[in-house]
């Protein structure tokens, strides 16, 4: 078999696993090996994309597998569990990044034709605005920056200069590409447009952001496959750019906006303005807690991101265990934005080995609602918030949440009265059937737990 053959062999192989992979990652039974197969296809990918290449040594690509994988490796153990979002931002803003340096790096082969220009000022554009959009994501995530939307006058009219002048040295570095003027203009003004892009999105708007960055990351990753003119690149990064563009499908239906709305200038848009909160706040000891739930015969529990910060989830599952022996049945509602990253409260339930049958989507728990003794809220604000129901003046209005107080009692687990990550106060705390237990979501559980056992 000839070498070119053999490495067409490997795209293929390595494109099928992709495939399988992702189809593995549908579901959270698979998704751990879904995961690795895909993984096992990005490492074919990799050396026969470097041998294919004919530009570097084999140690290159030694050392190249040994560094990354080290990094890799640290970072995964490294990284806290309710760290993961901020991480997920920052790969996809690295990919982006990689995306920018390769189409760059086409420019010193020497006489490139303009559909060559084009996909190199392309990976340069979406991968720049990829970059700086993921850090602006990532520093929101983290709260090194407000999540809050940043909005000022003008706004609209400076990104729309900055669409114009990205358009005009795109077109003039693929007129002069040997001047590299252009080059660093549109470098410069990609970055620009990646932050200015994300700095007016709200913190409830964010999920939809981090999947659209995914999807870009895709996009600068297949412009620079047809760059340097790389069948897997191409395939890797159409596979990215799609299913990046599904899950932005589905976070736009769990936040209740078009793609339209998310892409020209829905974000932060939102009123801001918020009515006072009437009603006491009931605040409970875990012993009446506990009281409660023995007597309870059907239980909802509603994780959310202070269920990762808590590290709940094991005390979690203890709690449904002892729930279960008492003859109580015990579901969980999903809602698919809670957490800080798609998919995050599967991940941490998997880990605690909870039931996937047992995981309700957000149409699924709603309906089960009105019949549900007690609902117990974990470390979940936004994702339960009523307003989205009822107050119009919310700027989380019309966003589809899980309707807890609709259940008979609800039970909510956090430390204060603070809001979440919308940064939007909360009437469930204020309701007749709500009862506050605060403290650690962990603590408080292990608490009840005590009392049962
Ligand atoms: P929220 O951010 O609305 O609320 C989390 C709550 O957890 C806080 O109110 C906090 O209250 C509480 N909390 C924090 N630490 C603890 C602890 N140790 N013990 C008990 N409680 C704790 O989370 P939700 O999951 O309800 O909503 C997700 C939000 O994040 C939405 O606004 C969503 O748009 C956004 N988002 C989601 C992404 C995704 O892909 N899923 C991505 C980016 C943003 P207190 O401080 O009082 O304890």
């Amino acid at each position: 078999m000839s070498a070119a053959l053999l490495i067409n062999f490997a795209y293929v192989v390595a494109s099928a696993l992709f495939i399988f992979g992702l189809k593995l990652l549908g579901s959270p039974a698979s998704a751990r090996r879904g995961n690795f197969i895909s993984a096992v296809g990005m490492l074919i990918a990799v050396v026969a994309a470097l041998l294919d290449q004919g530009i570097v040594e084999y140690h290159w690509i030694a050392i190249g597998v040994v560094v990354g994988s080290i990094i890799g490796a640290l970072s995964a153990r490294m990284v806290a569990m309710t760290s993961m979002p901020e991480m997920v931002a920052l790969f996809n803003g690295f990919g982006g990044l990689a995306s920018l340096l390769v189409g760059w790096a086409v420019l010193y082969e020497g006489d490139l034709g303009l559909f060559t220009l084009i996909t190199v000022a392309l990976s340069i554009l979406i991968g720049g605005v990829t970059f700086t959009g993921s850090v602006v994501a990532w520093g929101k995530l983290a709260e090194v920056m407000p999540s809050k939307a940043l909005v000022f006058s003008g706004q609209q009219v400076v990104n729309g200069l900055l669409v114009l002048g990205i358009v005009a040295s795109a077109v003039m570095f693929c007129l002069e590409p040997n001047d590299h003027t252009w080059l660093y203009v549109l470098i410069a003004l990609s970055f620009l447009f990646g932050i200015m892009a994300v700095i007016p999105i709200g913190g409830a708007d964010m999920p939809v952001v981090i999947s659209l960055l995914n999807s870009y990351s895709g996009l600068a990753a297949c412009a620079a496959g047809f760059a340097i003119n790389n069948m897997i690149l191409i395939v890797a990064g159409s596979l990215v750019g799609a299913s990046g563009i599904i899950l932005t499908q589905i976070m736009c239906r769990a936040m209740n906006r078009s793609l339209g709305n998310v892409l020209f200038s829905g974000f932060g848009s939102v009123s801001t303005a918020s009515t006072a909160i009437e009603g006491e706040v009931r605040p409970i000891e875990a012993q009446d807690a506990y009281y409660v739930l023995e007597a309870a015969s059907c239980v909802a529990v509603i994780p959310g991101y202070g269920m990762a910060v808590a590290q709940a989830q094991h005390a979690v599952k203890e709690l449904q265990e002892l729930l279960e022996e008492n003859g109580c049945e015990v579901l969980y509602g999903i809602h698919p934005v809670a957490g800080r990253m798609p998919g995050h409260m599967n991940v941490l339930l998997a880990e605690a080995d909870v039931s996937y049958d047992l995981l309700l989507e957000m149409d699924e728990i709603n309906a089960r609602m009105p019949t549900v003794d007690v609902a117990i809220v974990i470390g979940a604000n936004d994702v339960v918030n009523p307003a989205a129901r009822e107050m119009e003046s919310s700027p989380i209005y019309g966003m589809p949440v899980i309707n807890v107080d609709q259940a008979r009692t609800v039970f909510v687990l956090k430390r204060s009265m603070a809001s979440g990550f919308a940064g939007v106060d909360n009437p469930l705390f204020f309701k007749e059937n709500t009862r506050m237990l605060f403290g650690d979501a962990k603590e408080s559980i292990n608490h009840v737990v005590r009392e049962f056992e």
